[in-house]
């Protein structure tokens, strides 16, 4: 089974494109979307979580981003905190899904691929690119952040120069989305190709 990466800066538009894997019938774990599932529902997560930002940590039983977000997108060391919690967690519930996953290529999605390390587990990595001032302006349409709010989660990410060199397939984005969607059925044919040949 062939694992694909897939990866992008915030606003980039890899959800956009993991959406169509998944209509393809592709199945598509989502490392954003499961890190936040545990960070609400794993006791033993919830209790490492609480004891290094406090009680606030929580509201009413469910995590509270903002305030965390608050805190360790402006503090690198809590940052890297927060990561040696969560990560292992997601990397044990990813192996625990891949393990039940029957298709012959799966796609892995997240935002933070290369900085987690996770990128090592990958077959093939695909970064979906798109200029800063772009990424900024739909991330501000689509989740009413502030772009000043936006620039600082970006300066906690990876550039796209550094994803561009480890990665076996790039998706421009800062067209329309038939030209996102066109680059998707590129990356999609070929994979297809090298599943198939696995
Ligand atoms: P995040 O890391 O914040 O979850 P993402 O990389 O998953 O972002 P998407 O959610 O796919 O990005 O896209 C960000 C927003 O921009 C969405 O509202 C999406 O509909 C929109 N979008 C993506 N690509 C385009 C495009 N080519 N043209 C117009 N809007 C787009």
């Amino acid at each position: 089974m062939i694992i694909a990466g897939l990866t992008g800066g915030i606003g980039s538009g890899k959800t956009t494109v993991a959406k169509w894997f998944a209509e393809n019938g592709i199945p598509v774990y989502n490392a954003d979307n499961e890190a936040k599932s545990l960070m609400n529902n794993d006791k033993g997560l919830k209790l490492k979580l609480t004891s290094l930002f406090g009680k606030e940590a929580y509201q009413d039983g469910i995590y509270n981003r903002a305030y965390v977000s608050s805190l360790v997108f402006k503090n690198q060391e809590l940052l890297k905190k927060l990561n040696a919690i969560v990560h292992p967690a997601v990397f044990k519930h990813f192996n625990d899904w891949l393990k039940i996953q029957k298709a012959d290529f799966i796609v892995k999605e997240a935002a933070i691929l290369f900085e987690s390390g996770s990128w090592k587990d990958c077959d093939f990595i695909i970064s979906v690119v798109a200029d800063e001032q772009t990424r900024i302006r739909r991330v501000t349409e689509r989740d009413g952040l502030t772009a000043e709010q936006v620039a600082d989660r970006i300066k906690n990410q990876w550039t796209d120069e550094m994803r561009i060199e480890k990665s076996d397939y790039i998706i421009d984005n800062n067209l329309d989305l038939d030209h996102l969607k066109t680059g998707f059925e590129r990356v999609y044919k070929e994979l297809l190709i090298k599943s198939a040949k696995g």
